[in-house]
């Protein structure tokens, strides 16, 4: 496995496979490289935390780093090129480049973090043209992230297909995110709630309300959104066909999302 700081050094064959991460790598991180390896000739992972996709006050200062062990599991899983740039090489003195995608960035997520999904776009598409791969690998935990680069692609013409890989969670259902490293033991328990209640909402056993409810009671300290919307375009006025449940919510200092398909969708 090989590593590069420098993108102009990145010498890839064949069908290059891409897995952008932030790091902290657990796996969900690894259900991609693993899709990655049985498609791709060579399979390239970054690490960079993105300064441009964190608000003000978000966690990009305490945002987990765990290099070494990063590195030991993508090797233990075939990743040939792991790229590594620097935030200086990524954004210099003078950068003054924006991207701004609408419609799909304007609710949930992007309605509670404004502009987080410009600055994911703006680094996916630095990191697209860097390593120029054929295929990018996303997680379906990050839905909307999903969609927002699918019209990125579109968009911008990359010649990429996007491939994405379902939910990988713990046995008690929490989505792995490297986020999770925040929570107490206490909130530990509380935070595999969040997943039973869409679960629930996607069974039609409970209502959006009682959803809120349950998850405050349980001990989350509030829910930033719980929502059904059309999967595809993330709009409210859809059909039964293709309904996604989406919610995120605080717990602690830490926020979790996740989503579910709802139960009936086709
Ligand atoms: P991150 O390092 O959080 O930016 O995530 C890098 C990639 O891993 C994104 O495409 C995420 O959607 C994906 N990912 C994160 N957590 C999970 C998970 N639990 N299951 C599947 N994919 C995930």
């Amino acid at each position: 496995m090989k590593i590069f700081k420098k993108y102009t050094d990145l010498i890839m064959n064949g069908k290059v496979g891409f897995v952008p991460t932030m790091g902290a790598l657990h796996n969900g991180h690894l259900a991609l490289i693993d899709a990655a390896r049985k498609q791709c000739d060579t399979v390239v992972a970054s690490i960079f935390v993105n300064p441009a996709q964190f608000g003000k006050n978000e966690d990009l200062d305490k945002y987990p780093g765990t290099l070494e062990k990063d590195l030991e599991l993508l090797k233990k899983y075939g990743c040939d090129i792991v790229y590594t740039p620097t935030k200086s090489d990524m954004y210099s003195e003078s950068f003054a480049t924006s991207i701004h995608i609408s419609g799909v960035t304007e609710v949930l997520c992007g309605a509670v973090r404004a502009r987080h999904f410009d600055g994911v776009a703006l680094v996916l598409t630095k990191l697209f043209n860097q390593v120029r791969p054929d295929t990018v690998f996303m997680g379906e935990k990050d839905w909307q992230q999903c969609i927002v680069i699918q019209r990125l692609i579109a968009d911008l013409n990359f010649n990429i297909q996007m491939q994405t890989i379902p939910i990988v969670r713990e046995v008690d259902g929490l989505a792995f995110s490297s986020r999770n490293q925040y929570l107490s033991s206490q909130e530990r328990q509380i935070a595999p709630e969040l997943h039973k209640a869409i679960r629930a909402v996607a069974a039609g056993q409970i209502t959006l309300c009682q959803a809120i409810h349950h998850l405050v009671e349980k001990g989350f300290d509030s829910v930033d959104y719980i929502e059904i919307l059309d999967e595809n375009t993330l709009s409210s006025n859809s059909t039964a066909l293709n309904q996604r449940v989406f919610v995120a919510a605080r717990l602690g200092n830490t926020r979790l999302i996740d989503n579910i398909r709802l139960q009936g969708a086709s």
